[in-house]
């Protein structure tokens, strides 16, 4: 069986470093927020530029809603984002007390459409935010070219998408503040949950150190109303072993993409689209056709997994139909869903299992 991603694989390939440090970390007697984690935030900040600072948490979806919070979001702010995107953002939206509003998609990069932004801004807009879908960078100068014009703030979803770039510049530094997760299967994976928040204002970074162990300051008194998110020492120790690989992991993700590009490019269906001045992170390899259905149950009698990323846009889960503004308008997400399949995809992936599944795609067409 050729899995759709393997965290497992991911651990195997570090395993004498990964199995150290949380030996250390075990013996350290101390195992949350701790020396790892600051450590992690300096280095994770770092690898974004000496101007950012970080803030570790309990994981990807806190990281959306408390970078809200710390903008003093809540009740009866609009939060214009995409329908095409893990349920985690707009459940994150609404954990923050904020309105989220869908903006429909670009058909070619996936991700929120500046024209679609645009329609959608009301006098109680406050913030856009954008999600960098399958490590795919959003058209970042458009969007902030409409939060200058409209006096909005950005927060980058960047859960699928460490690393990526556009014009050498790395996603997460363009908005106010940027959400990370470190879910197992992201391209920065930990083993268990985790999430990061990236910014440059020190003062920001203060309030929302405070805000994920219950607004607590140095002498533990509460001085706002605060969550508990916080990230385990285990966690920051294993993510700072995988930070070092990050850009190698990536750079295999992108040449196995490259791989299937190759050999999909001619055939009836839509590959991933790559631009010139962009860095894709290539979380996920997705492709479109007509007869996803048909396609996904050939790979599967051939031991071949898909996935679909995701099954239904997040307007049509029952607890999200029919009460978010522009849900009603968005025919690009809508015909997307229609045809979206996710090829396997992960760096320990072999050369021979992306040219094993091409071929099955290939005999597959000519069938059909
Ligand atoms: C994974 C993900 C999140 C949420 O992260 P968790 O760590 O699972 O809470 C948010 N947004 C997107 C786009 C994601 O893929």
């Amino acid at each position: 069986m050729i899995p759709f991603n393997d965290p497992l694989a991911s651990y195997l390939s570090r395993k004498d470093e990964i199995d150290q440090t949380i030996r250390q970390v075990l013996e350290s007697g101390w195992y949350a927020l701790g020396k790892e984690v600051e450590s992690f935030e300096k280095e994770f900040a770092d690898f974004h530029g000496n101007e950012f600072s970080a803030v570790g948490l309990g994981n990807g979806t806190d990281a959306i809603a408390l970078a809200l919070m710390s903008l003093e979001l809540g009740p009866g702010d609009e939060v214009i984002t995409v329908a095409h995107t893990a349920v985690a953002t707009i459940a994150a939206i609404e954990q923050a007390g904020c309105i989220p509003v869908f903006a429909d998609i670009d058909p070619i990069t996936r991700c929120i459409c500046p024209n679609s932004i645009e329609a959608r801004v009301s006098k109680a807009t406050k913030a856009i935010l954008p999600v960098h879908i399958y490590g795919q960078p959003c058209s970042m100068k458009a969007v902030l070219d409409l939060a200058d014009k409209f006096d909005l703030s950005i927060i980058e979803d960047c859960a699928q998408a460490h690393a990526a770039e556009i014009d050498g510049e790395k996603v997460g530094t363009f908005g106010k503040l940027s959400a990370f997760s470190f879910y197992p299967t992201k391209n920065l994976g930990a083993i268990g949950d985790g999430g990061m928040i990236i910014c440059k204002d020190e003062e920001r970074v203060d309030h929302l150190k405070r805000l994920r162990q219950y607004g607590w300051d140095d002498n533990r008194q509460s001085l706002h109303q605060g969550v508990n998110s916080r990230l385990d020492e285990l966690q920051a120790a294993i993510l700072r072993v995988k930070l070092r690989y990050l850009g190698k992991d990536n750079r295999k993700r992108r040449e196995l993409a490259s791989l299937y590009d190759e050999s999909l490019e001619n055939l009836p269906l839509v590959i991933p689209a790559r631009k010139e001045d962009q860095l894709h992170a290539m979380h996920l390899y997705v492709i479109e056709c007509d007869n996803r259905q048909g396609l996904a149950s050939h790979l599967r009698k051939k031991n071949i997994s898909t996935g679909l990323h995701y099954p239904l846009p997040v307007h049509r889960h029952p607890a999200y139909e029919d009460r978010i503004r522009g849900s009603d308008d968005l025919p690009h997400t809508e015909a997307f869903y229609r045809r979206n399949l996710s090829l396997p995809l992960f760096p320990e992936m072999s050369e021979d299992s992306i040219r094993q599944i091409v071929s099955e795609i290939i005999s597959w067409f000519e069938l059909n």
